[in-house]
């Protein structure tokens, strides 16, 4: 069954063929975090998308090659060429050093990833480890007429490059035109972006180079390090949609200056999470983390069922109601699928067939996976139970990561305040004590603030009431 993804470039959907002369392996490229905070959910449903676009070619037979970047220098507060250094930013507000920042928001990354049974790309590499990878592409780019040198750093010349803005579609001229006034006179064109930054004095993270003390514009390190680990051309490259008219436009512009090729075949983009069907933003403390869905008993399986809800060219809205549902749906759909387990049952090959050729087609078309979650439950509600769709179900797991064969327990996902937990520590002590009156004052303490109290064999249980 033909494999179909969407490109942007095209912006088609069209057969996915690897460039690989065999055929079996297939070269990726995946924009990664800026570590300077805790990643959100709507980061994260940019890597789960990446995790099942791994999947879906697993399943159709290929071998990865797939390099996802940890940014850690050079990204600004703005994605365009203006305002401070985020990691900078983040390490002055914090009183720590710019890579103790880095490492302590890699790690927390990492950790939610594993949560989110995210398989870790083949490469995961940190930009401050390729500065002079980046310094050699910025040195290719100048050499080939496509860089220029002002005050402040190199710039891209845009305008030497007539496919700029191809994969946006930007109109160039009418930009130009409609463009406020230049802030930098040096520059040569409103859209030419910094490749290599001379740094201030106070500027703290900065490398010895041809131009002096500089640091990388964020777009080159992804231009540089695809390069270094996958070559000049490779099959797919993803990102959140947020990056299409600036981040993945210069690294198009970037590669072509210096290879002349533009870099990857098929351009992938997320739509993105919504809260409350607006933006999230901390003014409005809606941005929240896997953390805050652990604290609301919410296993971050369940967010990962929340993103099938939607195709990923779509976006997808998060209320608390819809991540409370999907941790129910979740639950049920293993409760089902546990069902058929070990049940000695033969069904109709034809049957198995269909099912796993509607799937197929589901994800084979551009990843459309809430058409292949219908087939899913179709296969979990099968009123005949039988190891058969028990093995279907866990085959079909393979791309949707979902643990559906986890049993279920009570109260397994719930995370309770901590004042809630220190009530429940100072009961146990009591009854261990056997203060039954201080036990019971406990329990009517909880019940006031919301918890009922169950003594069962295994321990107490908390209700929420
Ligand atoms: P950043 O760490 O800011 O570079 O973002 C990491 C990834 O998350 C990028 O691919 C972004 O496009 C993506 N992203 C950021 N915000 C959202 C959102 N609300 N929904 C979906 N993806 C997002
Ligand atoms: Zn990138």
């Amino acid at each position: 069954m033909m494999l179909k993804l969407y490109n942007t470039l095209t912006r088609e959907k069209s057969e996915f063929k690897p460039i690989d002369k065999n055929g079996k392996v297939v070269k990726i490229y995946t924009c990664g975090p800026t570590v300077y905070n805790y990643a959100h959910i709507g980061n994260m449903r940019a890597y789960i998308f990446m995790d099942v676009l791994r999947k879906v070619l697993k399943y159709n037979g290929y071998a990865l090659d797939h390099v996802m970047n940890i940014t850690d220098v050079g990204h600004l507060t703005s994605d365009a060429d203006e305002g401070e250094d985020k990691m900078a930013k983040s390490a002055k507000e914090q009183h720590k050093s710019v890579y103790e920042i880095a490492k302590m928001y890699t790690e927390a990354f990492l950790k939610d990833i594993d949560e989110l049974n995210i398989e870790r790309p083949e490469h995961i590499v940190k930009a401050t480890d390729h500065i002079k990878e980046m310094e050699e592409y910025v040195k290719e780019i100048v050499e080939n007429g496509y860089g220029y040198e002002t005050s402040k750093g190199i710039y891209f010349d845009t305008s030497k490059l007539p496919s700029y803005g191809e994969l946006s579609k930007i109109d160039l001229k009418n930009q130009m035109s409609g463009a406020r006034i230049e802030v930098d006179p040096e520059k040569r064109n409103p859209l030419d972006f910094a490749l290599w930054i001379k740094a201030p004095k106070e500027h703290i993270m900065k490398w010895d180079s041809k131009w002096g003390l500089c640091y990388p514009g964020w777009h080159i390190e992804c231009s540089a390090m695809s390069r270094k680990y996958l070559g000049e051309e490779f099959d797919i490259h993803t990102g959140g949609v947020d990056h299409i008219p600036i981040h993945h436009e210069n690294e198009i512009a970037q590669s072509k200056g210096a290879t002349g090729k533009n870099l990857a075949r098929t351009w992938m983009h997320v739509e993105f999470l919504l809260i409350n069907n607006g933006k999230m933003s901390k003014s409005l403390h809606n941005v929240y983390t896997l953390e805050d869905l652990k604290k609301n008993g919410i296993e971050p399986l369940a967010y990962r069922y929340l993103t099938y809800s939607s195709h990923y060219r779509n976006k997808l809205n998060f209320t608390w109601e819809g991540i409370r549902a999907a941790q129910v749906s979740l639950n049920r759909l293993r409760e089902l699928t546990l069902q058929h387990k070990g049940v000695r049952c033969d069904i109709a090959k034809d049957k198995i067939e269909d099912l796993e050729s509607r799937f197929l087609n589901a994800i084979n078309d551009d990843i459309n996976i809430p058409a292949a979650l219908a087939v899913v439950w179709e296969v979990a509600k099968e009123p005949i139970k039988s190891d058969k769709y028990y093995m279907l179900l866990k085959k079909f797991d393979t791309v949707l990561s979902l643990k559906l064969d986890k049993e279920v327990k009570e109260n397994e996902n719930e995370e309770y305040p901590e004042e809630v937990m220190e009530i429940l520590k100072q009961r146990k002590i009591a009854r261990d004590n056997k203060n039954f009156e201080e036990s019971d004052r406990l329990r009517d303490q909880l019940k006031e603030i919301g918890y009922l109290v169950i003594d069962s064999k295994e321990g107490q249980k908390l209700k929420k009431v």
